[in-house]
């Protein structure tokens, strides 16, 4: 009999079950494709290999305006797919080493009654099962879909087209965007809503398309994709009337959606398509059966599920204040509420700006797009959100993380050293302002 058996390993299935051996003695994980999940074989890691890849590029490009002549420089996909690749292969290999806690099957699970597993033909008892199974990339539900890649396709491919449309101005529409038009592909992002990156601040939004739109990325926005004529024609429906965009390669970003394991009906989980519901502690609606990361469908994001299996530990955790980044040139963050979610919960508040024009240290990197944005509560003065465009703004994020969780005055950060020359000044500016 198993103390917990854990059903998928990527991030969160994975750190979930090796800090599970804290707490309990018999753990076993089970998957049935690569260790790593989403994030290390089709996701993060490989993003952001490659996107450091075309930062190397950006920077070779420019390097005159530092002082050093570079005359040639041009991309191989195919030695930036292998460092990919390399780099995947050596953290599967370090993640192999943390498996040796606890006890690991290849295959496919399926829950076949409360408290049992069954895989490759064996049945497993358990006290408790943990579904970290993960999402996979949603595909409109339109006409010649067949002819887009999705981003785990687009993540093997090594030829560079001359091309190419990506249906979505979302994260993942973004952060391919700003990577193929750095390695010279003409891209155009066809987006439904009226402004890109819907979940992010508008004001942040709009700055990061027309800083996006100046390095020669196209934005078709508020136009809703209808159809994909050929392999190389989009059709968009854009205030009442039809168009078309063409491409040599056209890339499907529409959103991911939840993969279930077989065998939760069978037991009664509830779930919709949208993901597996649980309550605060990420127990599902039948007792000893729990879910966390992308198949409970509240916020994909790995940090997210590897936060979820903490509180299902029982560990203290807050998981209503979620830094969400996006990889693209300049980089996007944010933390805590948006403007928008402020007016919508009746909050009254300030906004405080600061530039990254202003800050030594970016003038230094010769990086000076961006902006801090800090939504500051006007009863108490609490940080609220902060919004981040420009240079580092994934590493930025995490001190105003740290002070929107632990409800932080902006007196208190202004009350903290930063150090000297460093891109955080921007935000003890902002406070000290
Ligand atoms: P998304 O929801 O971020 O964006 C999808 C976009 O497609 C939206 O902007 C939507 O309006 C648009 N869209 C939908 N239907 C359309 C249509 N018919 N025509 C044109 N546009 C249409 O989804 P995503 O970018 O696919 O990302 C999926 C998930 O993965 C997200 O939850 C994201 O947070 C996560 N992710 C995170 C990171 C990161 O943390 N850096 C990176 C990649 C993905």
């Amino acid at each position: 009999m198993y103390d917990l058996i854990v059903i998928g390993a990527g991030p969160g299935g994975m750190d979930t079950a090796v800090a599970a051996t804290k707490k309990y003695e018999k753990i076993l994980l089970i998957e049935k494709d690569q260790i790593g999940g989403t994030c290390l074989n089709r996701g993060c890691i490989p993003t952001k290999s490659i996107a450091q890849s075309a930062r190397i590029l950006h920077d070779i490009r420019r390097a005159s305006i530092f002082g050093i002549e570079c005359d040639k420089s041009f991309p191989s996909l195919e030695r930036i797919i292998e460092r990919k690749n390399q780099i995947v292969n050596e953290l599967r290999n370090n993640t192999s080493t943390l498996l040796k806690q606890i006890e690991f099957i290849k295959g496919e699970a399926k829950i076949s009654a409360h408290g049992t597993v069954v895989v490759n033909g064996e049945e497993y008892n358990t006290r408790r099962i943990l579904i970290a199974t993960g999402s996979q990339p949603a595909m409109l539900n339109i006409p010649g879909r067949e002819f887009a890649l999705t981003s785990d396709q687009l993540l093997e491919n090594k030829h560079l087209p001359e091309d190419m449309i990506i249906i979505g101005g979302g994260v993942i529409g973004l952060e391919f965007a700003s990577i193929f038009n750095t390695l010279g592909v003409q891209v155009t992002v066809v987006e439904y809503c009226k402004e890109i990156l819907p979940t992010f601040d508008r004001d942040i939004a709009k700055r990061l398309r027309m800083a996006l739109t100046k390095k020669g990325i196209k934005f078709i926005t508020d136009a809703r994709v209808t159809e994909i004529i050929d392999k190389t024609t989009v059709e968009f429906e854009k205030k009442d009337k039809r168009e078309t965009v063409e491409a040599e390669m056209i890339i499907m970003a529409v959103g991911r959606k939840p993969v279930f394991p077989d065998g939760l009906e069978s037991i009664g989980v509830e779930f919709s398509y949208k993901g597996i519901q649980t309550d605060d502690n990420q127990e599902t609606n039948v007792k000893g059966v729990y879910a966390i990361g992308d198949v409970t469908g509240k916020c994909m994001l790995a940090h997210f599920a590897t936060a979820q299996g903490k509180r299902m530990l029982g560990e203290n955790i807050n998981l209503e204040v979620v830094p969400s980044v996006v990889f693209c040139e300049p980089e996007c963050s944010m933390v805590g509420l948006t403007e928008e979610q402020c007016h919508e919960r009746g909050i009254q508040y300030t906004i405080k700006k600061g530039f990254f024009r202003a800050n030594g240290k970016a003038l230094c990197m010769d990086e000076t797009e961006g902006m801090v944005k800090m939504i500051i509560g006007l009863n108490d003065m609490k940080i609220l959100g902060v919004h981040i465009y420009g240079p580092h703004a994934a590493d930025l994020i995490a001190e105003p993380a740290i002070a929107i969780s632990q409800g932080l005055t902006v007196s208190e950060i202004a009350e903290t050293i930063h150090a000297h020359p460093t891109l955080n000044e921007i935000i003890s500016q902002i406070a000290n302002g």
